[in-house]
């Protein structure tokens, strides 16, 4: 028998847009994008404003580590954000007058990206993200942390704010392997990441739970990564987001790479994993990203990540000649 979608379209010359048969779409894509998610939430696309607000990290002032993860650029992943000295509002309007040229800036979400965006005392947080809220434009918030930064009272503030906005928590998890985080100096367990992850939900606030992997971490071969996505697939987190793993000058990583101790993944290779993880999420998970920006003066390799849209269109491709759509064998992770 025929599904609805075969019956809708059978006997037409279909483009890739209509011959697709993933529930949440309006393109070619077979997963759920995030500008799809950004057009269904908010009614279009907004405008993701980097911030720095100032923060450290406990991996890296010596709470639990110190030198970071061995990966972590100097700004804690917020490259894309003004300097820490710029104040708030002046990084957000700075950026916003520059994305404004290229794109509509009427809605815009800003982030909290750089280092860990919960590990300060909550009188402090409450200032920021408070403020953040008065900037114009705003139509939600996201915040980059960690899930060992989740105390009780901030949690339950944030549980409050996302009764105000359209909250997302961003968790970086990475990988599910405790040896690969010992190996990343990562500073904490899948235990702990899995804590602070449903801490965010116990009062039954509203706040959206994205998490971040990253493939190509050393030692870690296709099993273990898509290991860890079937793991992550099973919380049904809100958002994912998965990075290649870049190498940068400057990082224990870079130095590990020019001393022929790292090898990054191939395109192929990538490709591939990325396809395959996608077939495991679940279909309602948004995909926040495929591949990550590094920046590009520093990026040692690979080279190849450079071509951002061309990696996209051939993870696009890979999902077609094989049929998958997101989660299309998600069903016995979510049984469990
Ligand atoms: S948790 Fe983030 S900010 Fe902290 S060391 Fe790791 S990558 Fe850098």
């Amino acid at each position: 028998m025929k599904t609805e979608h075969e019956s809708k379209w059978a006997g037409r010359r279909l483009t890739q847009a209509q011959s697709n048969p993933f529930a949440y779409t309006d393109s070619n894509k077979r997963y759920y994008t995030y500008d799809y998610y950004l057009k269904r939430t908010f009614g279009g696309k907004c405008a993701k404003i980097p911030l720095d607000a100032g923060f450290t990290c406990p991996n890296i002032d010596g709470r639990c580590g110190t030198g970071g993860c061995i990966y972590c650029s100097g700004r804690g992943s917020g490259d894309f954000a003004r300097e820490a000295s710029v104040p708030l509002r002046e990084q957000y309007e700075l950026t916003r007058a520059a994305l404004s040229s290229k794109w509509d800036t009427t809605r815009c979400i800003p982030y909290f990206q750089a280092h860990t965006n919960t590990y300060a005392p909550l009188a402090v947080l409450k200032e920021k993200y408070e403020e953040a809220l008065t900037f114009p434009g705003v139509v939600g918030m996201n915040i980059a942390t960690r899930a060992d930064c989740l105390p009780r009272d901030t949690v339950a503030y944030l549980g409050a704010l996302s009764q105000r906005t359209v909250l997302t928590v961003e968790l970086g998890l990475q990988s599910c392997h405790d040896d690969t985080a010992a190996r990343i100096n990562r500073g904490h367990t899948w235990k702990q990441f899995l804590e602070g992850y449903h801490r965010l939900r116990e009062d039954g606030a509203p706040i959206l739970r994205c998490v971040h992997l990253i493939f190509g971490l050393p030692g870690e071969d296709d099993e273990a990564m898509l290991e860890t996505v079937r793991r992550v697939a099973a919380l049904r987190p809100d958002q994912v987001k998965i990075h290649l793993l870049h190498v940068l000058r400057g990082t224990v990583l870079g130095d590990m790479y020019e001393r022929g101790e790292y090898e990054p993944l191939s395109r192929e290779r990538y490709i591939s994993l990325v396809a395959r993880a996608l077939t495991l999420l679940p279909p309602e998970t948004v995909i926040g990203r495929l591949t990550g920006d590094g920046m590009a003066e520093a990026l040692l390799a690979p080279d190849w990540s450079r071509r951002k849209v061309t990696v996209l269109n051939d993870i696009d491709k890979l999902m077609v000649e094989n049929r998958w759509v997101q989660g299309i064998y998600a069903d016995e992770i979510l049984k469990k």
